[in-house]
C-alpha cells in the first residue's frame, strides 16, 4: 500500500466496502475503475484500457466511462450478472482540503435495478432472499421497481424451495450460504442467477421500513427471509424504500405448485426451444393493455388458485366481460393509455421521477373515475367490489396539475418545471429575466443608433456573459471610453458596458434563483406525492386486476372459449377440448378437438399410443392448460368443462437433457419420476410423455409399467401416459382404472392419414419407419427397415402364437369399430372428418410417389444400399440412446450423399 496517492489510497479503502462489485469512482466528469476492476470491465465493454501514475512503480491499470453515458455501461454489467456501486464526490471539491470526499451511494446489482433500460414493462424483475430457521425455510421476494414483497415459508426441502424460487424467476437471490449452494447445484436455472450470502438485519431498521403492525404478521423463518431482504436492499440502495412497505404473506398450498420442468414443458409464459413469449400460453392469453396489468397476468399463470371461491369469483368477472363486449371495449379504451403506475410510484420513492414521470403519473390517475363507473355499471359484484370505495386520488393529479407545466423537461434541475402562478416569487423572478431580456433587445437597438454600427449586437456565453460585438471593420467607429474589451475573435470584437454588467447581474441572479426555486418546488411536490404512495398502489393493483379480467375477457369471447365449472371433486371431463395455442399458430388448418374423462369410478388413467407426429403430445399438453387456465380463472377452449382444483401438476416430456447439471436425459427422467411419486397426491393430474425410452427397451418398458403401477396402485391420481411400448396395452386388463387409447388414422394405399382423433383401443404399430421415410432417409435403409421390422413381427408371432399385427391392418374403421368410449365421435361425424383431414392435414404425409419409391428398394438394393442395409443389421437397437440411433443415422446419410 505504501507510495499510493492519497486518492489512491482512497479508492482502496472504498473498494473494501464493495469487493464483488466494479466501484465505478467519480473522478470530475468520469467515473473511472482501477487494478482488476478496470482489466475486467474494459474486456465486458470493450472500452480502452489505460493507465495511471498512482504513486507505486508501475502504472495503475485504469479505464473509464463518461457520467453522462454512465447508465448505458452500468446496464450493460448488470444485464451480465454483475454488481457495480456508484461512488460519489460528496463534498464540493472546491471546498476540500485535500482529496475530495467521495463515498458509494448505491449499489446496483441484477435484482435491484430501478432503471428501466434494464426492466422489461410486462415482466418483474424480482431479488429473492431464501433462509432456514428450525426446520423450516423461509423465501422472500421483492420487486424493488414496483414495492411488491411476497413471504412464505415451508419444511425444509430443496426440491420445494426451488419449485418456489421458480414461481419468481428471481435475477438474484440472497440469504443463508449453504441454502443457496444446494439450490445452485441442485437445478438447472433458466437465467443467470446471482447468490450473494447474507445475514438478517438489525431488528430496529426493520421495525422502522415495516412498522410493528406489519411485521407482527411474520415471524420465524419468514421474518427472517423478510430481514434478510431488506437488509440487502438498505445495503444496496442506501436510501429509505417508501415504497416497499407492505409485506403478502400466504401459504405455498395456496397455489397449484407447478415445478420447473412442469413450467418450461407446458411452456407457460416462454417457448422451450427459444425462450420467447410467443408460442407460449402467457402470449395467447396477454391482450392486457397496461403493464401493471401483464405481469399480473403473468404473476396469475405462475400461481393457479386452490380455492374454488376464488377462482368462481375470477370467472364470474371474466364472463360479464366476455359477454358484453361494449364494457369490454370501453374498458379497454379507458385502460389503454394508463402508464405504468406501480414503476412510477417506485421513482418517486426511490427519487428519481422527473417531470414527465409525474405527469406520466397525473394524466394515468384521471383515467380512474371513468374505469370507477364502468366497473359499477358493469353488473358484475366482483368488478363493483373491487372498486368499491376506490380511491380517486383526484386530489393527487390536481396538485401535479397545479405544479408542474403540461410538458416539463427531462431535466430537472435547469428550470422549465413549473407552472406560471404556483409560486409568486418565481414569477417575480421570471418577469425579471423576461424584461432584463426586454431590456437587452433595448439596449441593443440604442447602441446601434448612438454608434451608427448597424450589425452591433449584444450575446452571450458561458465563460464571459452577455458582451456587445463589433466586427473588425467597425471598431473605428466605435467611441472611447465606456466600452471595454473582453474578448478579441478572428473578424470581431466583444465589450461590456457598466449599464450591461450590471443588467447581466441582474438577469443571471434571476435565472440562478429560478432554477433553484423551480426545483425545490418539484422535489416538494415529489416528496408530498411519495406520502401517498400505498394509496396509487392500491389503485395500480385495482387497475391491473381489471385489466387481467379483461384481456381473458377478450381472449376468451375471440376465441370461443367456454366458461368451466370447476368443483372440489376428482372428475375431470373435457368436451371438445383443444390445445390453446397450438391451435392459434396454426395457420388456415383446423385443430381437431379431443374429449377427456377421468372418472373416479370408472377409469382415471388413459395410456395412449399411437403414430408418431400424431398429436398425443398436444392432446396430454391441452389437458394441463386446461386445467391451469380453469384455474387461474380464464375460460378455456373446449365445448365445456368439469374441472377439479388440481394440486399439483407433473409432466415428464420429451428429453429434457440437462447437461449444465451434469445428468443425462435418462437420470433426469428418473430423477423426476421420483419427485412425482414422492409429492403426487390424488389430486394432482401426471402426465408422461414416452416414458422409459432412453434405455434399453427391455428395460425402459419394465420401468415404465412398474411406475404405471405405482400410479395406479399408490397415488390414485388422474395420468395421462404416452408410449411407444404397444407391448404395455395388456395392463388396462390387470389396471382396473387404466383405459388404452390411440391416435386415430387412416391408411389408403401407401397414405396415412392423421386424423388427430382420440380414441378408444391400443395401437400396434407407431409408423416410425413410415416417418423416417419421409423425413428423407436412404431408401436402402427404409427398405431394409421394413424387412428387419417384418422379421421382428414373425418371431414375435411364433414365439407367443399369436398373429401381430401388421403396421397395415390397423385402419380407422377397424379402430372406430373397437371404440365405444368416451371419446369417439359419432361414426358419420368421423367419417366426415376423414374425408375433410385427408385434404387438408399434414400434406407431408401425402407423397404417394416417395412412399411408392420404397416398395421396390424393399426387393433390390444397389451395393452401396447393402454395404448401409449391412451396417444397420449390425446395429445393436436396444443399446443405443436416440441421440447415438440419431447420431448413426446422420452418418449414414452423409455416406449416401458421398
Ligand atoms: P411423437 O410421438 O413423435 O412425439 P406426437 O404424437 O406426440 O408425436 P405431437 O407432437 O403432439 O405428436 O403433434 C405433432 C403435430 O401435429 C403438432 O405439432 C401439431 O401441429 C399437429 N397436431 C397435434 N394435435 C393436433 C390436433 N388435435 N389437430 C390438429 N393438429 C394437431
Amino acid at each position: 500500500m505504501a507510495g499510493y496517492t492519497p486518492m489512491i489510497l482512497q479508492y482502496l479503502a472504498i473498494k473494501e466496502e464493495a469487493k464483488d462489485a466494479f466501484l465505478f469512482f467519480r473522478l470530475g466528469d468520469f467515473y473511472e475503475m482501477f487494478f482488476e476492476d478496470a482489466i475486467q470491465a474494459s474486456r465486458e465493454l470493450e472500452i480502452t484500457l489505460t493507465g495511471r501514475e498512482g504513486g507505486a512503480e508501475q502504472k495503475i491499470p485504469m479505464c473509464g466511462v463518461p457520467y453522462h453515458s454512465a447508465e448505458n455501461y452500468i446496464s450493460r454489467l448488470v444485464d451480465k450478472g454483475y454488481k457495480v456501486a456508484i461512488c460519489e464526490q460528496v463534498e464540493d471539491p472546491a471546498a476540500a482540503k485535500g482529496v475530495v470526499r467521495r463515498e458509494i451511494v448505491r449499489i446496483i446489482t441484477p435484482g435491484t435495478v430501478m432503471e428501466s433500460k434494464s426492466l422489461e414493462g410486462k415482466a418483474n424483475n424480482f431479488i429473492a432472499a431464501a433462509v432456514r430457521v428450525g426446520g423450516m425455510i423461509g423465501l422472500s421476494a421483492c420487486d424493488l421497481s414496483t414495492g411488491e414483497l411476497y413471504v412464505t415459508s415451508f419444511p425444509e426441502q430443496i426440491e420445494a424451495l426451488i419449485d418456489e424460487i421458480n414461481v419468481y424467476q428471481p435475477s438474484e437471490v440472497v440469504g443463508d450460504g449453504e441454502l443457496l449452494n444446494r439450490v445452485q447445484m441442485t437445478a438447472a436455472w433458466n437465467k443467470q442467477l446471482l447468490l450473494t450470502p447474507r445475514e438478517p438485519m438489525a431488528a430496529d431498521k426493520l421495525t422502522e421500513q415495516y412498522g410493528e403492525a406489519e411485521l407482527s404478521k411474520l415471524s420465524g423463518a419468514r421474518l427472517q427471509a423478510v430481514s434478510v431482504l431488506t437488509g440487502y436492499l438498505d445495503e444496496t440502495q442506501k436510501r429509505s424504500l417508501g415504497h416497499v412497505r407492505s409485506i403478502a404473506a400466504y401459504e405455498p398450498n395456496q397455489y397449484m405448485i407447478l415445478d420447473h420442468y412442469t413450467r418450461r414443458n407446458l411452456e407457460l409464459t416462454e417457448t422451450v426451444r427459444d425462450r420467447s413469449k410467443k408460442g407460449s400460453l402467457l402470449w395467447l392469453l396477454d391482450r392486457t393493455q397496461t403493464s401493471m396489468g401483464g405481469r399480473m397476468l403473468r404473476r396469475w399463470i405462475d400461481k393457479p388458485l386452490l380455492s374454488r371461491a376464488a377462482v368462481e369469483a375470477r370467472l364470474d368477472a371474466v364472463e360479464v366481460l366476455y359477454r358484453n363486449l361494449i364494457l369490454r371495449d370501453d374498458i379497454r379504451a379507458e385502460l389503454q393509455p394508463i402508464y405504468d403506475l406501480e414503476r412510477l410510484v417506485g421513482r418517486v420513492a426511490f427519487g428519481n421521477a422527473n417531470g414527465r414521470d409525474l405527469n406520466a403519473l397525473r394524466s394515468s390517475i384521471r383515467r380512474i373515475p371513468n374505469l370507477t363507473a364502468l366497473c359499477q355499471q358493469s353488473g358484475s359484484r366482483v368488478l363493483q367490489e373491487l372498486v368499491e370505495d376506490a380511491d380517486q386520488c383526484a386530489d393527487l393529479a390536481d396538485l401535479i396539475e397545479t405544479v408542474l407545466v403540461d410538458e416539463p423537461p427531462v431535466t430537472i434541475r435547469e428550470g422549465g418545471l413549473i407552472r406560471a402562478g404556483y409560486d409568486d416569487y418565481l414569477d417575480q423572478l421570471r418577469e425579471a429575466s423576461t424584461n432584463g431580456k426586454k431590456w437587452l433587445a433595448e439596449l441593443e437597438r440604442q447602441e446601434r443608433e448612438a454608434t451608427g454600427i448597424k450589425n452591433l449586437k449584444i450575446g452571450y456565453n458561458r465563460i464571459f456573459g452577455y458582451y456587445l460585438e463589433v466586427s473588425k471593420g467597425n471598431l473605428a467607429n466605435l467611441p472611447e471610453g465606456r466600452y471595454e474589451r473582453k474578448q478579441t475573435l478572428a473578424n470581431a470584437e466583444r465589450f461590456v458596458t457598466p449599464e450591461l454588467k450590471e443588467k447581466e447581474r441582474l438577469i443571471l441572479e434571476a435565472e440562478d434563483k429560478m432554477v433553484d426555486l423551480e426545483y425545490e418546488r418539484f422535489i416538494e411536490l415529489r416528496d408530498h406525492l411519495a406520502l401517498h404512495l400505498h394509496r396509487l398502489q392500491k389503485a395500480a393493483a385495482i387497475i391491473a386486476e381489471l385489466d387481467v379480467y379483461q384481456s381473458l375477457a377478450t381472449v376468451s369471447a375471440e376465441r370461443r372459449f367456454a366458461r368451466p365449472r370447476v368443483t372440489e371433486e376428482y372428475d375431470l371431463r373435457i368436451e371438445d377440448g383443444k390445445h390453446p395455442v397450438v391451435e392459434a399458430m396454426m395457420d388456415g388448418t383446423p385443430f381437431i378437438s379431443n374429449g377427456t374423462e377421468l372418472r373416479k369410478d370408472e377409469q382415471w388413467m388413459l395410456l395412449i399410443t399411437g403414430p408418431n407426429m400424431a398429436g398425443k403430445s398436444t392432446y396430454m399438453r391441452q389437458v394441463a392448460l386446461i386445467c391451469i387456465m380453469a384455474q387461474i380463472g380464464c375460460f378455456v377452449p373446449a365445448k365445456a368443462a368439469v374441472v377439479p382444483l388440481i394440486d399439483r401438476i407433473f409432466t415428464r416430456i420429451g428429453a429434457a437433457d440437462d447437461l449444465i447439471g451434469g445428468q443425462s436425459t435418462f437420470m433426469v427422467e428418473m430423477k423426476d419420476i421420483q419427485v412425482m411419486t414422492e409429492k403426487a397426491t390424488a389430486n394432482s393430474l401426471v402426465i408422461i410423455d414416452e416414458l422409459g425410452r432412453g434405455t434399453s427397451t427391455g428395460e425402459g418398458m419394465a420401468i415404465a409399467q412398474a411406475v404405471i403401477e405405482y400410479v395406479h396402485h399408490h397415488i390414485g391420481c388422474k395420468a395421462l401416459v404416452s408410449t411407444h411400448f404397444h407391448e404395455l396395452a395388456h395392463l388396462e386388463e390387470s389396471l382396473p382404472s387404466l383405459t388404452n387409447a390411440r391416435m386415430a388414422v387412416e391408411e389408403s394405399g401407401d397414405n396415412v392419414t392423421f386424423l388427430r382423433k382420440l380414441i378408444a383401443g391400443a395401437a400396434s404399430t407407431s409408423y416410425g419407419i413410415y416417418c423416417a421415410q419421409l423425413a428423407g432417409l436412404p431408401e436402402s435403409i427404409i427398405g431394409r427397415a421394413y424387412e428387419l421390422l417384418d422379421d421382428t413381427v414373425e418371431q414375435a408371432s411364433v414365439q407367443t402364437g399369436q398373429k401381430a399385427a401388421s403396421s397395415s391392418k390397423a385402419s380407422f374403421e377397424e379402430a372406430y369399430a373397437a371404440a365405444p368410449s368416451v371419446f369417439v365421435e359419432p361414426k358419420a361425424h368421423a367419417d366426415k372428418l376423414i374425408e375433410q383431414q385427408a385434404i387438408v392435414q399434414l400434406s407431408i404425409f401425402d407423397e404417394p410417389a416417395a412412399a411408392k419409391e420404397a416398395e421396390p428398394a424393399r426387393r433390390k438394393a444397389s451395393p452401396k444400399a447393402e454395404q448401409l442395409a449391412e451396417g444397420l443389421r449390425k446395429l445393436d437397437l436396444f443399446n443405443l440412446t436416440p441421440m447415438q440411433a440419431m447420431q448413426w443415422l446422420n452418418d449414414m446419410k452423409s455416406k449416401l450423399n458421398d
